[in-house]
């Protein structure tokens, strides 16, 4: 069981509100507005409130990034269970309320590296305003109203800028220009190593380095020679002898650091919510320190489980 987040993810607000994507892979993102300004009446609807039938998977406001519904599982966001199931999606605050209900630009900023963030993670080379079916290598993007039988005027103001805001996360996965990663501090050593792009194969990648996809195998401890990933990184013997990477040393015992294998103590967050109780028999890697929060998650990037309090850690 994973509770898949954004390393953009400032805060993880959980919530009983969610169900099974049956079986769905995400091609889209369905955007919606808040229709008011205060975080704390969003979340204790989206979050809170078991007697509202309404979650998401992220709410945006400004640059704070709240993650409800992990990633693997269906958000009740749009009134529509296909269509949530095939989406992530995103309830931003209104900066000012009606008629105009407006957004502030820091919003739609945080939004639009959001959609490329889940562009890259799911491995889509292209970002369009529309609806994108399974299998698809784009992501689509579309506002509440567009999904059919929804009457409603959301996402407002976003309504019609929905085009130029899928146009301008498309442009921004294109350059290459990453939204901040805090979940990935370590570049690759240059020359090391390969990343899947799309319509590669191993023995292709074994062809274009002079080399045997048994080696490939080898060096990357692959368990399915034919299941390799769009984005994933593959080392490769290059002319030049692999330079290993740096060895990090093991934390001192007793002490908890980036990379630290760590057992929680209580199964609370850092803002002393509760989180499953199955989260205590795991054991999960430190991706984030800052002061007393750690961010806790499966591997050391890009999945996050938790944020939580230093002191609720334990070395495993
Ligand atoms: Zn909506």
């Amino acid at each position: 069981m994973m509770a898949t987040f954004s390393p953009r993810t400032d805060q993880i607000l959980l919530t009983s509100k969610q169900s099974s994507r049956n079986g769905k892979q995400v091609n889209n993102v369905i955007v919606h507005g808040w229709a008011g300004t205060s975080r704390s009446a969003t979340i204790y609807t989206l979050v809170t409130d078991v007697n509202r039938q309404a979650s998401v998977n992220y709410m945006i406001q400004d640059d704070w990034v709240g993650g409800s519904v992990p990633e693997e599982y269906r958000a009740w966001t749009s009134g529509s269970a296909t269509y949530d199931q095939q989406a992530i999606t995103f309830e931003n605050a209104n900066s000012g309320g009606a008629p105009e209900w407006p957004f502030s630009d820091a919003t739609v900023n945080t939004l639009i590296d959001m959609i490329v963030d889940v562009a890259r993670r799911y491995g889509k080379n292209r970002i369009v305003h529309g609806w994108m079916p399974q299998g698809s290598s784009t992501l689509g993007v579309i506002g509440h109203r567009e999904v059919p039988s929804a009457a409603t005027a959301c996402p407002q103001s976003l309504y019609p800028r929905l085009t130029w805001l899928a146009d301008t996360a498309n442009a921004k996965l294109a350059s290459g220009v990453l939204p901040p990663d805090p979940g990935n501090p370590e570049p690759p050593v240059a020359g090391t190593t390969y990343t899947v792009v799309r319509g590669d194969t191993l023995s292709a990648i074994a062809k274009k380095f002079s080399t045997t996809v048994a080696e490939l195998v080898a060096l990357n401890n692959i368990k399915n020679p034919n299941l390799i990933v769009v984005g994933q990184k593959l080392m490769v013997p290059g002319s030049n002898a692999i330079v290993p990477p740096e060895p990090t040393p093991p934390p001192t015992p007793g002490t908890i650091g980036v990379g630290s294998r760590v057992k929680l103590n209580s199964a609370v967050d850092y803002n002393g919510k509760k989180l499953a109780a199955f989260v205590m028999s795991n054991v999960y890697v430190v991706q984030e320190l800052r002061g007393d929060r750690a961010v806790v998650g499966p591997q050391r990037t890009g999945a996050v489980t938790a944020a939580v309090k230093l002191s609720n850690l334990t070395a495993a």
